[in-house]
């Protein structure tokens, strides 16, 4: 399956751009179609094209659901994604060749568009389904090139009746997404153990949010303008930038500006305005917001919030459980928003597995897990879908 993988959508990097109903998506929909069919798994897709494999009849009794999603960021890695598809079919053969028989039907899924790298939103298959994202909303985002979703839908010969799907959800007993791990966690803890562990679970969903940093100036010529005459926004915005780095170090919590829009945005022209987006993600809720408090009070800005999510705290009876079925394995918060946050948040008993990543790098080429260790996350799921499922 990996092999089958390898080179959709791969770029001279070495990465991956595997975008929202592009000619990437489609063979990657008709490959994880194929692989369901030769299991004689019955596919359906919901109202907004995720795609569900199920072993069992979900309308009987509701299901144990594994799997994630096949698209990827621009430049992604291999592993983010298809690794919990091609984990969760790995999984459902190694039930089989071991003569299990589901007491509960189990299904595999392949969430659309996770990365949200082509429309802005992030987890549009799993949110438009549970009503997290509205249709019309999600219908309307346009790409770089300006088409709209509802657009690109047509284009790739989907419906675009697309909107909540309770049917869908009410298939699912209970969610376990399988991911390779975005950070160093479990490579560092390593470094303190003889026998490092492979596979964690996963516990919560770091609290998250994006601020808007408004930076007022005066626009000048670069040439002219003594230093002490100057009103230059990018000089306040550039001073807030390094406060919140060392904010986020008192703090305990990471902040990242990532995206600038500068005004007249000339190489000559003092700026007169900066626009700066905060990204601020930590364990500790509290602690989060304490931190761009703390910004918003030392930055010469408008600060302004434009989202934030809560801590997503998955299912700890699930998670005792999982812990029951695979041992002393480490409990693990992430930064990072996955589908599993999105069902969880609509009521889905969910859990999560992670498998070690050596360099913790991911969103990158350089992401990688090794083969042994995706052999130990498979026989987790198996394990952890053999009790769920038994
Ligand atoms: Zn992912």
């Amino acid at each position: 399956m990996w092999a089958d993988l390898q080179p959709v959508g791969r770029v001279a990097s070495g990465g991956y751009r595997r975008f929202a109903w592009t000619r990437e998506d489609h063979t990657l929909r008709e490959w994880f179609a194929g692989e369901c069919s030769a299991r004689g798994l019955d596919l359906v897709e919901d109202r907004m094209g995720n795609q569900w494999a199920w072993w069992g009849d979900p309308d009987v009794a509701p299901g144990v659901v594994a799997g994630s999603h096949l698209d990827s960021v621009p430049d992604g890695g291999a592993y983010d994604g298809p690794l919990g598809v091609v984990s969760a079919l790995a999984a459902v053969d190694a039930l089989r060749d071991s003569g299990f028989r589901p007491e509960r039907p189990i299904g595999v899924v392949n969430f659309g568009d996770e990365e949200g790298a082509r429309f802005g939103v992030a987890c549009a298959g799993s949110r438009v389904i549970t009503g997290e994202l509205d249709a019309d909303r999600a219908l309307g985002l346009t790409d770089a090139d300006g088409v709209t979703m509802g657009e690109a839908l047509q284009r790739a010969g989907r419906p675009t009746t697309i909107g909540t799907d309770e049917d869908t959800v009410s298939r699912i007993a209970s969610f376990v997404e399988l991911h390779v791990e975005q950070g160093r966690a479990m490579a560092d803890a390593d470094r303190y153990a003889q026998d490092g562990a492979a596979v964690a679970i996963g516990t919560d969903i770091w609290p998250h949010g994006r601020w808007r940093l408004d930076f007022a100036g005066v626009a000048n010529h670069a040439g002219t303008t003594r230093l002490e005459d100057r009103h230059d926004a990018m000089l306040a915005c550039a001073v807030a930038v390094a406060e919140a780095r060392g904010l986020a170090d008192k703090h305990g919590c990471v902040a990242t500006v990532g995206k600038l829009q500068v005004e007249p945005n000339g190489v000559n022209a003092i700026p007169s305005h900066v626009t700066a987006w905060l990204d601020a993600r930590g364990a500790d809720e509290a602690a989060v917001l304490a931190m761009v408090e703390e910004l918003s009070e030392r930055a010469a800005a408008d600060v302004s919030r434009e989202s934030w999510t809560p801590t997503t705290a998955f299912d700890t009876s699930l998670a005792a459980r999982l812990q029951t079925v695979l041992g002393d394995v480490p409990m693990l918060g992430t930064g990072a928003g996955h589908d599993a946050g999105i069902l969880s948040n609509a009521g889905v008993s969910t859990a999560m597995l992670f498998v070690r990543n050596p360099t913790g790098v991911s969103h990158s080429p350089e992401e990688f897990a090794e083969q042994a260790d995706c052999h130990a996350g498979v026989r987790a799921l198996t394990a952890v879908l053999r009790d769920l499922a038994g």
